[in-house]
């Protein structure tokens, strides 16, 4: 009855302990030799962290994240454009976070060793594809540690593997590469003085030139009252076509001059990127929405199904609903305890058609990053700043701004 979990990130852990609270068995495989914390910031809307809360996670959450309490778009110059309140202060019954994502890996780690087993993840199992057999799913795997080819099989295969899936590319074959808009992104995180409430998501400028997008991910504030910031740069160029290359060392050079004089929230941007000891470079990349995840025994889950630009601060998101309702839909079913008494081809569409279509508009309504029309009014209407918003938009743009956050936090 194990079902076999491919990828141990945010998507899998959260999906191995989900299944398990609902009494399926799980095994779960990991390509690298060791999960370290890798990544920067990463946001958990309340639809997000209410499942984390279900599966008795809220308080190691709370301990170690930030509550967001709103985000805030300002200009280049520190004018406030719009503001929102986020997660509690909006009225949400979980909060949203602000977190390390290496802190939240830990998190489902240290609680999938407790509860399932501390063998779990597998490591070093890099999976290679997969296929239906008669009454399982069977992956191909390269056991880096033996460097040896070994067949797993369960009695569904999910494909948790990221942006990068093997299991996508089973299902597949003829996709290609992620496609890239021609946004370059840095990331990094710095020690720095909070800002505003100390909780606040702060985007300065918009994606049609340059943007910046900080919060706080650590809420110890060290002895000289600085804490960790998490800073996202993104800037687009007129020559898209291949993707740089993914995940590589990005140059403090290559970033600064995009960002002189920018100070919003009374930050200096270009001080805080300076002061940032390994800067990250990653082209905002997404695939195109699919019609089908689940062949089957096989099926997709997070970033291997819906890869989506990282807009509305929904990917880990959309991965954890994933995770939910896939055991809801294992739940859901008859079972006399016996695994051949699971329909799991059935278990799986029926987590498909909980899914598919809700990550899809998400990832469509991300690509089209909708607030950027406006945000690109500003700038042109107030090249120099501006003393009230109401001076530079109309009502209706204003309220714009909002309606495009609605359709790309929703859960
Ligand atoms: C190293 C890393 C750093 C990241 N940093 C950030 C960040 O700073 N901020 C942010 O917002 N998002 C970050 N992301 C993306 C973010 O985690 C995802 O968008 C989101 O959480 C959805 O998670 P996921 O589990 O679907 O995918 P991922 O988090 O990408 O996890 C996929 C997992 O599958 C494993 N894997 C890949 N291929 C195979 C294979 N063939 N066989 C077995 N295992 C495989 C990977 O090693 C990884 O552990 C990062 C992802 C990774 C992998």
């Amino acid at each position: 009855m194990t079902v076999v979990i491919v990828g141990g990130g945010i998507g899998g852990l959260t999906a191995a302990l989900s299944l398990h609270a609902v009494g399926v068995p799980v095994r779960v495989l990991e390509a690298t030799a060791q999960l370290r914390p890798l990544g920067v910031g990463i946001n958990l809307l309340p639809h997000a962290t209410a499942h984390l809360t279900e599966l008795g996670l809220g308080k190691a959450l709370a301990d170690t994240a930030i509550a967001t309490s709103e985000v805030v778009h300002l200009d280049r110059f520190g004018n406030e454009i719009w503001r929102d309140p986020r997660g509690r202060a909006a009225g949400h019954n979980h909060p949203q976070y602000s977190v390390h994502r290496g802190d939240l890996q830990q998190i489902l780690l240290d609680a999938v060793r407790e509860r399932i087993g501390p063998g779990t993840p597998s490591l070093g199992m890099r999976v290679l594809d997969t296929r239906n057999d008669t009454h399982r799913a069977v992956c191909r795997v390269h056991n880096r540690r033996t460097d040896t080819i070994e067949e797993i099989s369960g009695t569904a295969v999910i494909g948790a593997d990221g942006i990068a899936s093997a299991i996508r590319r089973t299902l597949y074959p003829h996709e290609g590469e992620p496609l890239w808009g021609g946004v370059r992104m840095w990331r990094g995180t710095a020690a720095a003085r909070p800002f505003r409430t100390g909780s606040s998501m702060v985007i300065a400028g918009s994606n049609h030139a340059a943007k910046f997008v900080m919060y706080p991910v650590r809420p110890r504030a060290g002895e000289d009252g600085k804490s960790l910031i998490n800073w996202v740069a993104e800037v687009r160029t007129d020559r898209p076509g291949a993707a740089p290359e993914w995940n590589r060392t990005g140059r403090l050079a290559d970033v600064a001059p995009h960002f002189t004089g920018w100070h919003p929230a009374g930050v200096d941007i270009c001080g805080l990127v300076a002061a940032t000891q390994h800067i990250l470079e990653y082209p905002m990349v997404d695939r195109d929405p699919l019609p089908r995840w689940s062949f089957g025994r096989i099926t997709l889950l997070g970033d291997a199904a819906h890869p989506m630009y990282p807009v509305g601060s929904n990917g880990g998101s959309q991965a954890i609903l994933d995770a939910r309702a896939l055991a809801e839909s294992f739940a859901a079913t008859p079972n006399t305890g016996e695994p051949a008494s699971i329909d799991v081809p059935s278990v799986l569409a029926d987590y498909q058609s909980r899914r598919l279509d809700s990550a899809n508009a998400v990832a469509t309504a991300n690509r089209d990053i909708p607030m950027d029309r406006v945000l690109r009014l500003v700038a042109e209407r107030a090249p120099h700043g501006f003393d009230a918003i109401t001076d530079v938009l109309t009502a209706a743009e204003i309220e714009a701004l909002g309606g495009s956050y609605r359709h790309t936090s929703r859960g």
